[in-house]
This record gives structure tokens, C-alpha cells and sequence, in this order.
């Protein structure tokens, strides 16, 4: 058995660059799927709009509940908002003590009170109590209200997946890519000069060419974009992908860490494996 090794590139708040030694495309893959589809996070789904007029109580003057936009338009906009996750302290309403019912483990409240002309921001979706909860990117822009016009609106957050809706979508742009293995065998007619140009094409500078001999300094920088290859006439040098290297990279959207994000996927696939062990155990 081949040893899995990890080797951090990046590892912050948003982003992940790992290289990871000794796994199958498959097990690469599997791995980019659960990060896109099966790791869970807050986002709002319910929202009840206030309909009829708003009094300011301060000036006495009545505003409209409405907007530049549709309710559903601020509905969804709102859904999409990144707000920060602690999973070991909530869960889906479904799998909750409460039975659904919606309790502080399972949901998160939030109200909007804006009166026009203005701009409704992420920082006017503000959290019923712990303010820990604010949205992550306050400067979002959600709806322009015009003169006499407000909006008045609670919502509610639960816990989802990206495989029920992109706004529960934790990890973005979750890409795998096989490393690039540089393969270097000098053929028959090749010259000094067509290697030493050979090294020279390599717009990372990791070739080399020093007594008669062409080298690799640095396979990892290798950018996959088979300059060397065609500079080459005599098919001395070839990139090929490496079966069992692969680069992982994905974004999140703040509402996990990158590497929450990609512990959580990495439980989640043990524990269906696993789930998979029993079922096939239990067979007669
Ligand atoms: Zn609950």
C-alpha cells in the first residue's frame, strides 16, 4: 500500500492549494464532489416580508412595504448571504433535539428594518442576539428603496448542503488536477542546442542544461503547458500526468474554514464508506 501524503501549499480562511501524494483519480475526486455537494453551512430560507404601511413612530410619516424588486428577488438575494458556521453548534432541523420544530441549535433569526431612499446592505440583515452571526461580507448591496418605500422583514437560517442548493454550497471552484510529471530521454539526433533551447522554452524556469545533460530543477512549479515538448523536435522530453499526484484547490465562501471544510468532507466520506462496509457485512 502507497502511503498518502499532504503536502499544504495554502490552508486559510478561504482558500486551499494541497498537493496530494499517493491516492486514485477516483479518491481525488470523490473528495472534490463531498466538498462541493455534502459539506453543510447556515443560509437563510425563510423570509416573512411585513405587507401594508410602515410608520416611522419618530417622524409620523407612513411608508410602503415595497421595493425596486420582486420579494422573492430579496428572498433569494438574501438565501446567498455567507453567514459564519460553527457545525458542533448547530445541525439540521431534521436531525435537531427539537423535532424540527426550530430551536438555537438549529436556526438562526434575522431582522431587516430599512426605510428609503437607500440602500439596503448584508449589514442590514442583522442577527436576533448573537452577534457573532452578522453576515460575513457587509457591503453586499441587496435592494434600493426609493422615497417613501421600506422594507421590513424577518428571516430565518437553518443548516443545508450544496446538493439541495447552491446557496448552502460551502467549497467554490473545487478543481483536481494531476501533477505534471516531466519525463526527460534523450532520442538519436538530438543536439546540445535543441536541449539547451528546449530549457530555455520553459516559461517557469524549471529545466536545466548543463554538460550535455537536460534536468528538472523543480517538477512541482511544472505549469502543464507543454512548451518544452513542442520546442523539442526530436521528442527527447514529455509531460505526462502523474496517476498518483493531484493538486486540490477550492475556495469557500467564508462561512467555513478551508481546512473545516475539508475535514468535514473527508469524515463525511469515511462515514458513508463505512455505512457501505456494513450493508455489504450484513449481506448472508
Ligand atoms: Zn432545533
Amino acid at each position: 500500500m502507497i502511503a498518502v501524503t499532504v503536502t499544504v501549499g495554502e490552508l486559510s480562511a478561504r482558500h486551499a492549494r494541497l498537493e496530494l501524494d499517493g491516492i486514485s483519480a477516483a479518491q481525488a475526486n470523490a473528495i472534490r464532489r463531498t466538498l462541493i455537494a455534502d459539506v453543510p453551512k447556515l443560509a437563510i430560507e425563510d423570509v416573512e416580508f411585513h405587507l401594508g404601511p410602515i410608520r416611522d413612530e419618530t417622524t409620523g410619516k407612513d411608508y410602503d412595504s415595497s421595493t425596486s424588486m420582486f420579494d422573492e428577488g430579496v428572498a433569494l438575494r438574501l438565501g446567498l448571504l455567507p453567514i459564519p458556521t460553527d457545525l458542533s453548534q448547530f445541525r439540521r432541523k431534521s436531525d435537531c433535539t427539537c423535532d424540527g420544530a426550530g430551536c438555537p441549535h438549529c436556526q438562526v433569526m434575522y431582522s431587516i428594518d430599512r426605510k428609503g431612499p437607500c440602500t439596503v446592505y448584508a449589514k442590514d440583515v442583522v442577527p436576533l442576539g448573537d452577534a457573532t452571526l452578522a453576515i460575513l461580507e457587509p457591503e453586499v448591496p441587496i435592494v434600493r428603496l426609493g422615497a417613501r418605500q421600506a422594507l421590513l422583514a424577518y428571516a430565518t437560517a437553518v443548516v443545508g448542503t450544496g446538493r439541495e442548493h447552491a446557496k448552502w454550497q460551502v467549497a467554490h471552484a473545487v478543481g483536481i488536477y494531476p501533477r505534471p510529471h516531466v519525463r526527460i530521454a534523450r532520442k538519436e539526433g538530438c543536439s546540445d542546442a535543441c536541449l539547451k533551447r528546449t530549457a530555455a522554452s520553459c516559461p517557469v524556469n524549471i529545466l536545466d542544461f548543463a554538460d550535455g545533460k537536460l534536468s528538472v530543477t523543480d517538477e512541482v512549479k511544472c505549469i502543464d503547458c507543454h512548451a518544452c515538448e513542442k520546442t523539442c523536435e526530436h521528442g527527447s522530453i514529455h509531460i505526462e500526468p502523474d496517476e498518483e499526484k493531484f493538486f486540490l484547490r477550492f475556495d469557500t465562501d467564508g462561512s467555513l474554514s478551508a481546512r473545516e471544510a475539508l475535514r468535514f468532507a473527508l469524515k463525511d466520506l469515511r462515514r458513508r464508506l463505512e455505512e457501505l462496509r456494513e450493508a455489504v457485512q450484513g449481506i448472508p
